[in-house]
C-alpha cells in the first residue's frame, strides 16, 4: 500500500473514532446529572382555573401533600397547557403567606377583630338569613300578584365561583330563599 493513502486511511480511522467517542459520551458533569426539575414523582392533579368561566385546565403538583406548583394543562382542549397572566398567578393564590386561613369578625361598632371558629361563623350566617327573610319574606303584593320573595338579603358572586358553586348558590338562594338580587362579578 502506497504510504500517502496509508496515512490517508489511519487519519480517517482516528476521526471516525473520534466522531464515536463525542456522540456517545454524555456531556454533562456528574453534579448536573444530579439534578432535577423540582416536579419530578410530584403527583399531578387536574384542576380547573378558580377566575373565570373560560376554564382553563391546570396541572397542580403536589408532593408530600403540599402543593409546590401549578401549569397549565396541555391535555387541554381549551388552553392546550397555556394560561392568562391571571390563571398563571393560581400558585399565588393557593400558597401564600398572606392567605387568611381563620374566620375575621369585626363586631357592629369595634374596633378590632376577633378570631372566631368556622362552626360560629357558618351558624351566625345561618341565624342571620333566616332572621332576614322572616322578616322581609313577601308572599303577595297588594295588587295580589304571588311573588314569594325577600328583597331584604343579596348575594354577590366573585369570579373565583365556579359554575357549580353558582348553579348552588342560584338554586339555594332563588329557588329556595326567594332572593331576587343574585350577581356574579365574572362577565364572560
Ligand atoms: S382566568 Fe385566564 S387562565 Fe383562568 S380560566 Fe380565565 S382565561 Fe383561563
Amino acid at each position: 500500500m502506497p504510504e500517502r493513502r496509508l496515512l490517508s486511511e489511519t487519519v480517517h480511522g482516528l476521526v471516525s473514532q473520534a466522531m464515536q467517542v463525542g456522540s456517545t459520551v454524555q456531556p454533562f458533569t456528574r453534579g448536573s446529572c444530579g439534578k432535577a426539575s423540582r416536579i419530578r414523582n410530584a403527583k399531578v392533579v387536574h384542576s380547573v382555573c378558580p377566575y373565570c368561566a373560560v376554564g382553563c385546565s391546570l396541572n397542580v403538583y403536589v408532593k408530600d401533600d403540599r402543593v409546590i406548583d401549578i401549569e397549565g394543562n396541555p391535555e387541554s382542549p381549551i388552553n392546550h397547557g397555556t394560561l392568562c397572566p391571571k390563571g398563571s398567578a393560581t400558585f399565588q393564590y393557593t400558597v401564600n403567606p398572606s392567605r387568611l386561613m381563620q374566620v375575621l369578625y369585626r363586631a357592629p361598632y369595634s374596633d378590632h377583630w376577633e378570631v372566631k371558629s368556622l362552626d360560629w361563623a357558618m351558624e351566625q350566617i345561618a341565624q342571620r338569613v333566616k332572621q332576614t327573610r322572616d322578616e322581609t319574606f313577601v308572599e303577595r303584593l297588594p295588587d295580589g300578584r304571588e311573588v314569594n320573595h325577600t328583597l331584604g338579603i343579596a348575594s354577590l358572586g366573585g369570579a373565583t365561583l365556579d359554575v357549580e358553586e353558582n348553579y348552588l348558590i342560584k338554586k339555594l338562594f332563588s329557588g329556595g330563599l326567594g332572593i331576587v338580587s343574585i350577581e356574579n362579578q365574572a362577565r364572560i
